[in-house]
């Protein structure tokens, strides 16, 4: 039996009459950008995180851009981001001529290792931008203390981390700005591409609702260069209909972590360490082996859906060759690339499947 790492459709068959009511719905009413299921989504989202205020923009990467722009990161400004990560988190600095500052990850928890940022400040850094990898958030505390002591804003790249929770607190209501991403894959994700800032300060509020429309509060008369970047109504209405199923979605891979935990457990794989902080999500399962060829070849052979998130750390990126980085900088980040692979863990995952799954990797890494 195969088993395929996401299957799209088998969720949409769960709410099939509501997504396609909800589709109907905007394609008969018109307003097809920013309309009112845009404004529903927002309130709901922040109201979810507890803050004031969620702004809808076209994808999780225009989120980090527009967060960054709002916080007044430019030209020869340094922005610490981790060395691991999905090539976003990195890009958008680069993207606003700003340099990203790389940081060695935790060897648990993939996240950023809060006791390496102070090493990397400097007169010239502007803000910091925790990444919550695999649906785990990061270790916010010490990071919000030290953003504190140097004036630094705090942009949390929470793409993967959709109501997970750090001490109870919401991803993304932490920092400055918290930044979701409605890219399919996601635990929340739309029928195409979307994204979401949300926000308590009402200034970064009004500059993000310029920046995602060209700049302007008045049409056609812009006070800053803005972007267009908007939420599409169809998809925000996808989502509302999603939104009501995130909690149980999301325990249903709670599950599957669980029995995966189970039974990988007494063997040589490292599976993911949950912080006592921490309400994991499990945007991906991400396992740690010694012989990960082996065990793809193996996963390939069985049609097992598998995946490396992700195969590089920054520093080794060619488009990062300026920077000047060796093999060995970040040597946290370069074991994570070399080891790591992600296993099934969508919430419509059958047991048989799981099983199966287990099976397979147990064949190898015993
Ligand atoms: C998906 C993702 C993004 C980008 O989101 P898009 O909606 O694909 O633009 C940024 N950061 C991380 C960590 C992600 O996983």
């Amino acid at each position: 039996m195969a088993v395929p790492l996401l299957d799209m459709k088998r969720q949409y068959d769960t709410i099939k009459d509501q997504v396609d009511s909800a589709v109907a719905k905007v394609l008969n009413h018109g307003w097809f950008i920013l309309g009112p299921e845009v404004k529903e989504l927002e309130k709901k989202i922040a109201g979810m995180c507890g803050v004031s205020s969620g702004v809808g923009v076209a994808c999780g990467t225009d989120a980090l851009l527009l967060s960054l722009d709002a916080a007044g990161v430019g030209p020869g400004d340094e922005v610490i981001v981790p060395d691991y990560s999905f090539f976003a988190s990195a890009g958008v600095v680069s993207r606003l001529g700003a340099r990203p500052v790389f940081v060695d990850i935790e060897a648990d928890t993939y996240n950023i290792d809060p006791t390496k940022i102070k090493d990397a400040i400097t007169p010239k850094t502007k803000a910091i931008m925790p990444v919550h990898l695999f649906g785990q958030i990061a270790d916010m505390d010490p990071i919000m203390a030290i953003a504190k002591e140097h004036n630094l804003a705090v942009i949390e790249d929470a793409a993967q981390a959709i109501g997970s929770t750090y001490k109870n607190k919401q991803a993304g209501s932490i920092g400055d700005f918290g930044c979701f991403s409605f890219y399919p894959t996601k635990n929340l994700g739309a029928a195409g591409d979307g994204g979401m800032i949300v926000t308590n300060n009402a200034d970064y509020t009004e500059k993000l609702l310029m920046l995602r429309m060209h700049g302007w509060k008045k049409k056609y008369f812009p006070e800053i260069i803005g972007y267009n970047s908007r939420l599409d109504s169809i998809q925000a209405a996808v989502l509302l209909v999603k939104l009501d199923y995130l909690k149980s979605w999301t325990e249903k891979r709670q599950e599957h972590a669980n029995l995966y935990n189970k039974a990988f457990a007494n063997s040589s794989i490292i599976t993911p360490v949950v912080k006592d902080y921490s309400y994991h999500i499990y945007n991906q399962y991400t396992i740690a082996v010694g012989n990960r060829d082996e065990l793809m070849s193996t996963l390939i052979d069985k049609k097992i859906g598998h995946d490396i998130y992700y195969p590089a750390p920054f520093h080794k990126l060619e488009c990062y060759h300026d920077l000047e980085h060796k093999d060995g900088d970040f040597p946290i980040s370069e074991k994570a690339a070399e080891s790591v692979v992600s296993i099934p863990i969508y919430p419509e995952l059958t047991q048989a499947e799981q099983e199966e799954v287990i099976e397979a990797v147990k064949s190898v890494s015993a």
